[in-house]
């Protein structure tokens, strides 16, 4: 079993743990895009529309995206924690589902959507408390149909979306952005190198529910292999890193980790 020869486990997960709780992914299972592609970081700092249509969605999007709980794969998961049977998880997801279901062990490589940071003074609020702002501001939105899409996105009319009032910080007046780490921009120094460590010092990566299109997780899976540490890969459907795996388990993250689960604590049953 892939667990059991010990030494410390590293876990990077992606989209797919976070589907079975009702959470929009990007991707189908040949890696293309099913939604519009997400906002780019610079597009929302520098251009006053971008951010006003980012708003208007992201407050429908909201709606859905605060209501997801963790689903049986994010429990398991906390389960072998507990165990000790993986050190380390590095989500690419920004849904803190990890970390709502009991994990102490997860670094959320871009961000959370749970916050909201000024971009002129710094300050990091709650994007709970930024809902109600916008509501506030925005009363007549409250009866609007709305899609969700991903990353707490959601399709409305563009009609609706110029007439939205967007808010800015309540210290400052500055720029408001998500806590989070926009396609275009980089992850923190300090974090990719955090990770980094817990990547080569672990005897394996395993891969959960992610196709590594986007560099930020997938240089993980490429430092792993170049450093002969093996690569294991839970994903239905295509990944970038396919080529430098060890062992592809081609299907669904839940019923895999609820076997690995179930033949783990049959071995050393600690905690369930
Ligand atoms: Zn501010």
């Amino acid at each position: 079993m892939i667990l059991q020869n010990g030494g410390p486990v590293t876990v990077l997960t992606g989209a797919g743990i976070s589907a079975m709780s009702g959470l929009p992914i990007y991707r189908d299972a040949a890696g293309n895009w099913i939604h519009k592609q997400p906002v780019q970081g610079p597009k929302f700092r520098s251009c006053d529309a971008t951010r006003q249509r980012y708003w208007c969605r992201s407050y429908f999007g909201w709606q859905a995206f605060s209501k997801a709980r963790p689903n049986s794969s994010h429990h398991d998961l906390v389960t072998l924690e507990r165990n000790k049977l993986i050190n380390h998880v590095i989500t690419q997801n920004v849904d803190g589902l990890h970390q709502s279901a009991g994990s102490k062990i997860t670094i959320a490589l871009h961000g959370s959507l749970s916050e909201v940071i000024c971009l002129s003074c710094g300050d990091v609020s709650s994007r709970s408390d930024l809902q109600t702002r916008l509501t506030v501001n925005n009363p007549e939105f409250l009866k609007i149909d709305f899609k969700a899409a991903p990353d707490g996105d959601a399709i409305v009319d563009d009609h609706h979306i110029e007439k939205f009032n967007i808010v800015d910080c309540s210290k400052c007046r500055g720029v408001l952005q998500p806590h989070v780490v926009f396609y275009g921009d980089n992850v923190p120094k300090q974090r990719v190198s955090l990770c980094m460590d817990h990547v080569l010092n672990s005897r394996m990566l395993l891969c959960i529910g992610t196709s590594l299109m986007v560099f930020s997780g997938y240089r993980f899976c490429k430092a792993a292999n170049e450093a002969g540490i093996p690569v294991v890969m839970i994903n239905n459907g295509v990944t970038r890193a396919d080529d430098i795996t060890t062992l592809k388990i081609n299907d669904q993250a839940a019923g895999v980790l609820a076997q690995l689960k179930t033949h783990l604590l049959r071995a050393s049953p600690v905690y369930s």
